[in-house]
């Protein structure tokens, strides 16, 4: 997998990776899918539970979803985001949501996933400079 990072201006890339793992042409731990959303296990885990959760439909970025994104889906996404974590049981021990963003967000797949972590204390945010 190229490790360059997403520019977030670019139109989206019906070649990457994950618009790949959606028409099952690679494949993919499923974790939940419904109408919206469809979450499966990252290839290189951070944390004993952590799955990408991303939209059926094609968008580069958070920035693309939110503003291209019509409300339906917007809000069939988010509640998809919290149902992989109730049905994941986290919901008590608390878990972390990251959404990266273009180069300084660190994204490299340019379809917007939400990375849910979870299973272990995740430490501060970021580590200070
Ligand atoms: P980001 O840096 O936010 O774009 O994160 C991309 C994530 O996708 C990384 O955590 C990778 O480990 C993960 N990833 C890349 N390829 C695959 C794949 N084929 N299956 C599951 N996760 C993947």
């Amino acid at each position: 997998m190229s490790l360059t990072p997403v520019d977030p201006t670019k139109p989206y890339d019906p070649e990457n990776i994950f618009a790949k793992i959606l028409r099952g042409e690679i494949p993919s731990t499923k974790v939940y899918e419904d109408e919206w959303a469809y979450a499966f296990n990252d290839i290189a885990p951070v944390a004993p539970i952590h799955v990408l959760v991303i939209p059926k439909n094609g968008y580069v970025s958070w920035d693309d979803f939110s503003e291209k994104a019509p409300a339906e889906e917007i809000a069939g996404f988010i509640r998809a985001v919290g149902k992989v974590a109730r049905q994941l049981g986290l919901v008590e021990e608390g878990y972390r949501l990251i959404n990266n963003i273009g180069p300084n967000g660190g994204q490299i797949v340019p379809h917007i996933h939400v990375h849910l972590m979870g299973g272990r204390v995740m430490g501060p945010m970021l580590t200070p400079e």
